[in-house]
């Protein structure tokens, strides 16, 4: 029966939201953890403030994989996870924003859990709806919108084949949010156009956010691949659609105080 009582032994891998980039938005756990980790592996959308709270004794791998350029293909990366926490007791997967919200993070997950490897997730505050909370637009608000509707608008590379029920989601959502849409954003505002969202729907585009590099751009549904065009506005960014977007030019004032190192400005008479 040799072989049969070798139990593997594995450290344990925490999945950690980032955040969207303001390393404010880290959670204390997130942060706590970047501290005592021995290894990081982290993804390209990760902010550089928060990978240096990194421990200097922790060694650190950029996984990260942005279009047309894949440093690290998924298997690989779960490869990766499988082999680290088979030689490290604290083994840290940092993603953007929250890890199971577009981020792979499930599957991840999913294959270290099959191999019997000890997890933990960290949640992360979502660029979905931190992005327009900087840009001054609140995904919920009792007058304009009761619900909101987080969607992918990424495609596999080629042609445009959409596999969401466009039509369902005009119906369903009063605010939609898109992760991953800027370049298929045309596509998209069409099959909503057909499905009957009014052409002067209020639409903010927001890059960036919550970084100091942070830029927003806001038209409505029928302006607004020319208003980005023109302004060669480019990923990342989410969009946000919807009658909460009227309330940008209100509560963007925050912004400056927001980004600022930390601490709050005092507030302009
Ligand atoms: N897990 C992440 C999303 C990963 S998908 C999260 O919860 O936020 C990557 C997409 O997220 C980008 O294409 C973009 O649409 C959005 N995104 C991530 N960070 C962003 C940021 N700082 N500002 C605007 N959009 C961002």
């Amino acid at each position: 029966m040799a072989g049969l009582n070798q139990t593997v032994r594995f450290g344990k891998v925490y999945l950690v939201g980032a955040g969207p980039g303001d390393p404010g938005l880290l959670t204390l756990r997130g942060k706590t953890l970047l501290e005592c980790a021995d290894v990081v592996i982290h993804d390209a959308l990760v902010s550089d403030p928060i990978l240096q709270m990194i421990t200097p004794q922790a060694e650190v791998i950029n996984a990260g994989k942005r279009r047309g350029n894949h440093s690290m293909l998924q298997p690989a990366i779960t490869d990766l996870l499988l082999q680290k926490a088979r030689s490290h007791a604290v083994i840290v997967r940092l993603k953007g924003g929250d890890p199971y919200v577009f981020g792979r993070g499930g599957e991840e997950m999913l294959a270290l859990v099959e191999a019997g490897v000890p997890v933990e997730v960290v949640p992360g505050i979502t660029a979905g709806v931190a992005a327009p909370a900087y840009a001054g637009i609140p995904v919920t608000h009792r007058e304009y919108s009761s619900s909101v509707m987080f969607i992918t608008g990424h495609e596999a590379a080629g042609k445009y084949r959409p596999d969401i029920n466009w039509q369902a989601v005009a119906r369903a959502a009063e605010t939609i949010v898109i992760y991953m849409g800027i370049r298929n954003l045309p596509n998209i505002l069409a099959e909503l156009s057909q499905a009957g969202l009014p052409n002067h729907t209020p639409i903010a585009l927001v890059r960036w956010g919550t970084r100091p590099e942070q830029e927003e751009l806001v038209g409505t549904l029928d302006d607004i691949v020319a208003k980005m065009s023109a302004a060669e506005f480019s990923a990342p960014a989410v969009a946000v659609i919807g009658q909460v977007v009227d309330l940008y030019p209100i509560l963007r004032v925050g912004k400056p105080a927001l980004l600022g190192e930390g601490k709050p400005a005092a507030t302009e008479m």
